[in-house]
């Protein structure tokens, strides 16, 4: 089930991590803050106003700080009658405050106690401190804060979203003027929406000559406190050198989906396009939620660890971030969703693996609620069973049972989900503005804008793409009776995996049978899983002998694996459009393509459903509104489904 720890040299710090958190011990830095907020950046975006009667308003920040500046925009928002319906307020920041930190700041310097109490929402929110994209959401999800650590510089080029208001905070020209650079500004005009404002209070000469030649005009005015002058202005550029505008919402007259498919990635999006305001037609062929790859008793959920922070890495890490705030936001609104989130132990395949596994993290420096390392008396304590050797914890890891959690999303999408069982799609076909989808005795069954494939093996079939080489990996599990081994006290991984159940039986897998289309259990899958964690868990070996093992039941399922062993999210292209074109887009980038509009995919989700299915519905929502991408763009195009199309088009074997 877990990816092996693949060997790679150590790319992810140089010079120290791409950020570094900070303690706050000065406090009288931020007294006035709240004030300079409302005066330099609300007031200088001629905020409250140019968000109102808008659905989304987006602001991008340069440094997000104390988090002053959002707190005094999120008061704004609410107290405004008028307010956008979605704030989204995107910021960057090298140096992150730890929650207690902010905490205690607040208490000390926001005098104001509607302020001060939003604060501490904030604070209570904050995320762990471990880098990449964070996406939080408070007022139900119409506020959404989307922080990024790390250098700006890195990362403004990574955003992809329309900014309505810039803050350009956090940065003094003097002390930071690699900031200040043309560069800097040139991927902020990238991401400019027309009219797009910006306020600083620097007035520079460099910083006036970048905002121009990146198509800003700015005007002087009073400055704040003992500054004399700052610079306000907008986004006008007297000519177009933009080569892709930025992201706007999918020009449609009726926020109507279908969603066919009600595994995890079906019910994520589910979920997520009904707290949108969306209403969801949700086709399915089974008689209910949860019965293929997403029916098994329980799965487990935890980052995953590489030297090199890999791609797989670093969106497993953002997935497994993301997941855990909507579980806990689905769970806080009253939703039962039946989990064990008090830890997960990761073992070392062999003692040599974990010491040069250690030795590489140990230059990462994950704080602690996201990994630590424990030795192997620790390992045993935490786990209640003697263990091969000591590994890591993911404290906020743990199991889920796959279906509770579908239920959950379901019953939060209340009545703008529209549920219809025993419907199997055979194919959508294109009609004005809408889809139309046929199920296989060619009825048209429903029409929408927008149709989502999340029918994992059937999607690429379903939707006529030829370029989405998915494969089938059949997986067994094997239940152990209550009583038969020693009661877990949490999930253990490793080469296999062994999981406690609330009902005293001990899950445990999971075999990976490429290509072998057998729904039966065999003895010998039974036997294989407990070999492997045995590999983990020696003594498991006396409690159940091989031939006792041949003789346990489980379940079987399959998994739907790309080829790059990555999930396939977001829009589909138009492959024949693309073909038509192939000379023409041979250099091709994903922007560039042709996508057929309204049709997206969230498939082939591997192993990792529990993990990727939460934040690639997020970003399929947010594709749709024109809203910030919840992920930085190098990786979403790893995920694109049209990826291995544009790798055909790069050949110039597309045909
Ligand atoms: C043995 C095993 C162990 C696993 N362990 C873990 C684990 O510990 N942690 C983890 O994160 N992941 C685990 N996984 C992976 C995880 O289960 C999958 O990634 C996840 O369930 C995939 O969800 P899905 O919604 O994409 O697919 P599915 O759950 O397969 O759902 C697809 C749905 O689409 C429907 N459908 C298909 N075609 C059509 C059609 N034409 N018309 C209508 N409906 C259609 C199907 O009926 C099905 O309900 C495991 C998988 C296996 C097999």
């Amino acid at each position: 089930m877990t990816d092996p720890l693949i060997p790679a040299t150590l790319a992810f710090r140089d010079n120290g991590t791409p950020f570094s958190p900070r303690h706050n011990d000065i406090y009288h830095s931020a007294v006035g803050a709240l004030a300079q907020a409302e005066y330099v950046f609300l007031q200088g975006n001629q905020l409250p106003e140019r968000w109102q009667r808008k659905r989304v308003f987006t602001v991008l920040e340069t440094g997000f700080g104390m988090g002053i500046n959002f707190l005094a925009t999120w008061a704004a928002w609410r107290a405004d009658p008028l307010r956008c319906e979605r704030l989204h307020f995107v910021s960057i920041e090298k140096h992150p405050f730890f929650p207690d930190d902010l905490r205690r700041a607040y208490s000390v310097t926001v005098a104001d106690t509607s302020i001060a109490a939003l604060g501490v929402e904030l604070a209570d929110a904050w995320p762990m401190l471990v880098p990449g994209t964070h996406r939080l959401e408070f007022d139900g999800g119409r506020v959404t804060l989307t922080l990024l650590f790390g250098d700006a510089t890195d990362l403004l080029p990574t955003l992809w979203l329309r900014a309505d208001a810039f803050y350009l905070d956090g940065f003094s020209p003097s002390k930071n003027p690699e900031l200040w650079t043309p560069p800097v500004f040139k991927s902020l005009a990238r991401l400019a929406a027309d009219e797009a404002t910006f306020s600083t209070y620097t007035s520079a000469g460099d910083v006036k000559r970048a905002l121009l030649q990146s198509g800003f005009e700015y005007k002087k005015v009073d400055g704040f406190g003992w500054k004399r002058a700052m610079l306000v202005g907008r986004f006008a550029p007297k000519w177009r050198v933009r080569r892709h505008e930025p992201p706007s919402p999918l020009a449609m007259n009726e926020r109507h989906a279908v969603v066919i498919g009600t595994g995890l990635a079906g019910c994520a999006l589910i979920e997520r396009l009904a707290s949108r305001g969306w209403q969801v037609t949700s086709l399915e062929r089974h008689a209910s939620v949860a019965r293929d790859a997403s029916g098994n008793p329980a799965g487990v959920f935890h980052p995953m660890l590489s030297r090199d922070d890999s791609v797989a890495s670093r969106i497993t890490r953002a997935g497994f971030l993301y997941a855990l705030q909507r579980w806990n936001a689905l769970t806080r609104d009253g939703h039962l969703i039946a989990r064990g989130g008090d830890g997960l132990l990761q073992i070392g395949a062999s003692d040599d693996e974990a010491r040069t596994m250690n030795d590489a993290l140990a230059g990462f420096e994950y704080p602690p609620d996201y990994v630590t390392r424990v030795s192997q008396a620790d390992a045993q304590r935490l786990a209640n069973v003697p263990l091969a050797r000591g590994g890591w914890l993911f404290p906020q890891g743990g199991w889920i049972d796959p279906a509770s959690l579908c239920a959950a999303q379901c019953a939060a999408a209340g009545d703008r989900l529209e549920r219809r069982f025993g419907v199997e799609v055979a194919r959508v076909e294109r009609s004005g503005d809408q889809w139309i989808v046929f199920d296989t005795n060619g009825r048209a069954i429903t029409a929408a804008p927008v149709v989502i494939f999340a029918n994992a093996h059937d999607a690429a079939r379903v939707a006529g793409l030829r370029y989405a080489p998915t494969q089938s990996v059949r997986g067994q599990l094997t239940l152990l009776p209550s009583g038969s081994v020693s009661p877990l006290r949490m999930p253990v991984i490793g080469e296999g995996y062994a999981v406690p159940l609330p009902n005293g039986v001990t899950l445990t897998g999971a075999t990976y049978d490429i290509d072998d289309p057998d729904p039966g259990e065999r003895a010998p899958g039974h036997v294989e899983n407990l070999a492997r964690v045995a590999q983990m868990w020696p003594s498991i070996a006396t409690s159940i002998d091989a031939d006792r093992a041949a003789g346990l039941s489980g379940r079987v399922a399959f998994r739907c694996v790309a080829s790059d062993r990555l999930p396939m999210i977001g829009a589909l292209a138009d492959e024949s459009a693309a073909i038509r074109d192939a000379v023409a887009l041979r250099g091709a980038w994903p922007l560039d393509l042709p996508r057929a509009q309204g049709l997206y995919g969230a498939f082939a989700y591997g192993s990792r459903g529990l993990v990727w299915a939460a934040l690639g519905a997020e970003l399929i929502a947010s594709q749709l509104e024109g809203e910030p991408w919840p992920l930085e763009r190098p990786l979403v195009e790893d995920l694109d489904p049209a990826r291995f199309l544009l790798h055909a088009l790069r050949r110039g074997t597309a045909a």
